[in-house]
């Protein structure tokens, strides 16, 4: 059984008392740590989904230019396979990722 102390003779008591059997003042309430409610706000939720949305078109408009496809606008520089390979749909997936979980948080949150 959990105990905890009395705020005002310093007694231990068991959790399930509301009133303390030595000195008879009234125990404050148990914080119930199940009940709390999530961490984030709406307003955060939001600017994830919006960052996640962000990182995707830039994911799209770097493979754009990188592939070459901006025909008149080529870049100066090479660049690697591997930024077109794997840097950029990397970038892609987590924007996907960051969108879904600002998602998650909003619907978890209502
Ligand atoms: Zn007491």
């Amino acid at each position: 059984m959990p105990a905890r102390q009395c705020p005002f003779c310093g007694k231990s008591v068991s959790n399930v008392h509301r009133q303390c059997p030595y000195c008879r003042e009234t125990l404050p309430e148990v914080p119930n740590v199940h009940a709390a409610q999530p961490q984030w706000s709406n307003a955060q939720a939001h600017r994830k989904v919006r960052q996640g949305m962000l990182y995707m078109l830039l994911a799209g408009l770097i493979y754009y230019f990188v592939g070459g496809y901006g025909s008149p606008f080529q870049l100066p520089v090479a660049f690697q396979p591997i930024v077109s390979q794997f840097l950029i749909p990397l970038l892609f997936l987590a924007g996907i990722g960051l969108a879904l979980y600002g998602y998650y948080m909003k619907k978890s949150h209502a």
